[in-house]
């Protein structure tokens, strides 16, 4: 049985495992000046199931649209069903989920949720870069995180006209980022980890051993609810030494909406990747390559 992943920008990817679609994340449509992948929303025609990470729009606008044209389930936490049912998909297509389920994808695929963490988005505008080292903000308050939001908000409004359309196209009215899920899918080929914001509980992350793990890579991480310290590169790199995958492939590492992410530098993440956990493989994948995900593992 055979394995491809497709990256479709973002932190979107395509799993196809023999017959079964899977989508990770939904968000294909992007604005005009950001890098084309190839593919459209419209061109999407078959998936079985939509597994959401979070509710944030650059992960699940998309997903209703899909949901819509394929009859694919949609996975997601309690947010983004909330969400998805306002816009109008059937409740028999929305599986909620907080983390703890283990759900049956197909007779030989499975997938088990895990509660996770977002980046902190409060902490850094703009976004560092993979090398840069960020220090400090340690225990800011769910408040005081929501006040520094405002300024980001603000920051976002004040973006190209073609921006600001797109964020009011795509704004589904989304309380917060819904909580973010992890992702464990078991295949007879191999097993594969999808997160797709830089954050973890590392209490959950030490006990996974994927074969292949997908791993953000944009903004301040996350570690068990406080900002990295240090840079994104070695974030990255502390959770290849907890999962200890065969390889690793980036997700939300590209320039997805410019202006706001930037294109993020893959060579700190290679250095530290080889200094912390050299039996780990770096994969990069451009977009829609239909990488063979488990192949010579
Ligand atoms: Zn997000």
């Amino acid at each position: 049985m055979t394995a491809t992943l497709d990256w479709l920008g973002c932190a979107t990817f395509r799993l196809t495992i023999g017959n079964l679609v899977v989508f990770l994340d939904a968000y294909i449509d992007r604005v005009p000046s950001a890098q084309p992948t190839g593919i459209t929303i419209d061109e999407i025609t078959r998936a079985d199931w939509i597994v959401i990470g979070h509710s944030h729009f650059d992960h699940l606008y998309g997903a209703e649209r899909i949901a819509r044209t394929t009859g694919a389930t949609i996975i997601g936490s309690y947010e983004t069903v909330r969400i998805m049912e306002a816009q109008g998909v059937p409740a028999e297509q929305l599986l909620p989920v907080a983390g703890g389920e283990k759900i049956r994808l197909s007779s030989e695929v499975s997938v088990s949720v895990y509660p996770s963490q977002h980046s902190c988005v409060w902490s850094q505008s703009p976004m560092p870069a993979a090398d840069q080292v960020c220090l400090g903000e340690l225990g800011v308050t769910y408040q005081e995180q929501q006040e520094r939001l405002k300024a980001l908000w603000a920051r976002l409004g004040s973006l190209s006209d073609e921006v600001v359309a797109h964020l009011k196209a795509a704004a589904q009215g989304a309380r917060g980022d819904g909580g973010a899920l992890l992702y464990l899918f078991e295949t007879p080929a191999g097993s594969l980890l999808y997160q797709d914001t830089s954050g973890y509980w590392s209490g959950i992350l030490q006990n996974l051993r994927p074969d292949v793990a997908i791993l953000a890579a944009a903004g301040r991480g996350n570690i068990d609810g406080e900002p990295v310290q240090g840079s994104l590169a070695q974030f990255v790199a502390r959770q290849a030494t907890l999962l200890r995958p065969r390889r690793v492939v980036l997700s939300h590492h590209d320039d997805w909406l410019p202006g706001f992410s930037r294109a993020i530098d893959t060579g700190p993440i290679r250095e530290e990747l080889a200094r912390w956990a050299p039996r780990t493989t770096l994969i990069e994948m451009g977009y829609l390559q239909a990488y063979p995900v488990f192949a010579g593992l």
